[in-house]
């Protein structure tokens, strides 16, 4: 299952800098994962400020 980033997304920016896939960018308000593209990899999750990226 790919990772999914709630509405606790600040828009930081911090895991998209850090997805060794590239699947994470802006979206409207937060930042989004593109499903297909996502590995599970958990990166994301462990840079995130506040916990958003989950596994879904
Ligand atoms: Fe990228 Fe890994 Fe997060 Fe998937 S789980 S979006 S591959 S950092
Ligand atoms: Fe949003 Fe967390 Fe990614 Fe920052 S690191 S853009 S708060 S999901």
């Amino acid at each position: 299952m790919a990772y999914v980033i709630s509405d606790d997304c600040i828009a930081c920016g911090a895991c998209a800098a850090g997805c060794p896939v590239d699947a994470i960018s802006e979206g409207d308000g937060k930042y989004v994962i593109d499903a297909d593209a996502c590995v599970s990899c958990g990166a994301c999750a462990g840079t995130c400020p506040v916990g958003a990226p989950q596994e879904g």
